[in-house]
């Protein structure tokens, strides 16, 4: 049988043979140790009838974990020069799709419905590159897409404001945005030092269960995010402040203080204070009070 390939011998040597550097501007840190792989593999809860969507194949590391233990993988690859090294690398495994694409413009749907329907849960994963993770994870989220959920590796200090509860330094539009249409449980943290080339920060892996129904009941959900985003426009502020400059900006004349009171929610509160359901009634207060 093959070595795996999260190894540090195994990575260079496969990189060496195919005479590839590291792009750094594609987020390029390969993962060297299985172990974690596999723990990340178990996070997902894969099993042989299920189907996977990989962001990011590299030189096919986690690509060829989910291979032994689901039914189909389609995993996406961006750099063009990757894909004969994958068609090499994952040549035993006869359940892998590899995509050639930017996984921002694939019709996710699509695939759900199409090569994936035959199987019976769909889940999401990825070592995530670096330089794109919220674009990618809001695509994977807003989508309201047929899947159970995504664990995705990411950089610690990103995961820790996907997670964050009200109340702490790292809450703010991204913790919302993500617990708006999931549970978001943080797996493990995991050392730059398994990575080739070193990244200069820890990762964290972190599991989202896409919601049925987002957290929170809001009439109008751009409203709801455009509320969200206006109130931490400057954190030090207060939230009477924050969407007073706002609503100011927008030419509106909303009754602000009667909104904060249809709400029952204090005006000189900081965004960082209110949870998922107080954003959601102040966003109806507001459009209650003509905004
Ligand atoms: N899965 C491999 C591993 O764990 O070793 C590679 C992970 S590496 C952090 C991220 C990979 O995503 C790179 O191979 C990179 O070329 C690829 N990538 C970067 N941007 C992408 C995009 N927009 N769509 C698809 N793949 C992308």
């Amino acid at each position: 049988m093959t070595k795996e390939i999260a190894t540090p011998s195994r990575t260079r040597e496969i990189m060496d043979q195919h005479h590839l550097s590291f792009k750094k501007s594609l987020g390029q840190n390969f993962m060297l140790d299985g172990n974690i792989l596999n723990k990340m593999v178990d996070a997902t809860e894969v099993t042989a009838e299920d189907g996977v969507i990989e962001v990011g194949a590299g030189i096919g590391a986690l690509t060829e974990k989910f291979a032994k233990r689901a039914k189909k993988v389609v995993a996406f690859e961006i750099d063009q020069r990757l894909l004969p090294v994958l068609t090499d690398t994952l040549a035993p495994y006869d359940n892998i799709d590899i995509r050639h694409q930017d996984i921002l413009k694939a019709d996710l749907r699509e695939l759900c419905e199409t090569t994936l329907k035959d199987t019976r849960h769909i889940v999401a994963a990825g070592n995530l590159p670096y330089y794109v993770t919220t674009p990618i994870l809001m695509a994977f989220l807003e989508q309201k897409l047929p899947i159970e959920s995504l664990t995705v590796m990411i950089q610690k200090e990103v995961s820790e404001r996907l997670a964050a509860v009200p109340g702490t330094k790292s809450y703010g539009s991204l913790s919302i945005a993500a617990q708006y249409y999931a549970e978001a449980e943080e797996i493990m943290t995991v050392s730059a030092t398994v990575f080739m080339p070193r990244p200069n920060v820890d990762s964290t892996i972190i599991r989202f269960r896409l919601r049925n129904q987002p957290a929170v009941h809001v009439d109008d959900e751009r409203l709801f995010f455009d509320v969200i985003r206006a109130s931490f426009a400057q954190r030090r502020k207060t939230l009477a402040n924050n969407l007073r400059h706002w609503l100011g900006k927008k030419g509106a004349h909303t009754d602000l203080h009667e909104a904060f009171h249809l709400a029952d929610i204090d005006g000189k509160r900081r965004a960082e204070t209110l949870t998922l359901a107080e954003f959601a009634g102040l966003t109806d207060a507001l459009s209650k009070k003509g905004f």
